[in-house]
């Protein structure tokens, strides 16, 4: 309901741009092309609030979205597809390493994934810094609809035993833009991470 009302708040290029780290917000993470865009339009049941990483420009910059005075959506930049140089990219990422290490408001991490790519290196070092900064995080399966019923449900699988651990604070979620799948779930979720 409330996500409906997610407007843009701030885009920063450094870490000190950020808003007051104060409230509570939830990050979202992903390849570039993987559907992050996607996902977070469609939790929000808004068109065109998050860009997809292709515009220019955008490419490095962490998005704000504000959903009321204490809490926010977060859109990092999505990795693999900039073309800018090792040294830059290796600066985001300590950018974004400290980000999701340190971010005292940031209560859980959506990894976003294509279903048919799961787990890429990048992931699993998103996966490990959002572990290390004891993040609830979510693993979101998105393009659910490319593969029959069975096979998403055996993927899902697949990756819970693979990131399984004992404190189960990462949860596996199928998601699909285009069919609306897993929306309500990823929005329940999200609700508790967002409590104030
Ligand atoms: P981003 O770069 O991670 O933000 O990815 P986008 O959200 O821009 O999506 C990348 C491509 O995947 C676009 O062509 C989308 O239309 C497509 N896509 C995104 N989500 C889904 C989905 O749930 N199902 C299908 N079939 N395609 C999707």
């Amino acid at each position: 309901p409330f996500y409906q009302r997610a407007h843009f708040l701030t885009a920063a290029t450094r870490l000190d741009q950020t808003p007051a780290d104060s409230g509570r917000e939830v990050a979202f993470a992903g390849r570039s092309n993987a559907g992050k865009s996607s996902a977070i339009n469609t939790l929000c049941h808004q068109k065109s609030l998050a860009r997809t990483s292709k515009t220019p420009g955008r490419t490095q910059q962490i998005i704000f979205f504000e959903l009321d005075a204490e809490r926010r959506l977060v859109d990092l930049p999505g990795y693999g597809y900039a073309k800018v140089s090792e040294a830059i990219k290796l600066q985001w990422q300590q950018h974004l390493a400290n980000y999701l290490e340190y971010r005292r408001s940031l209560a859980g991490l959506v990894i976003v994934m294509d279903i048919r790519h799961p787990l890429t290196e990048f992931d699993r070092r998103m996966l490990d810094w959002g572990r290390r900064g004891e993040r609830s995080i979510l693993l979101l399966l998105t393009k659910a609809d490319k593969l029959k019923r069975g096979a998403a449900q055996a993927t899902r699988l697949a990756v819970e035993r693979e990131v399984a651990n004992d404190d189960g604070r990462v949860a596996v979620r199928l998601f699909s833009a285009l069919e609306r799948q897993g929306v309500e779930t990823v929005q329940g979720l999200l609700d508790r991470w967002l409590e104030v």
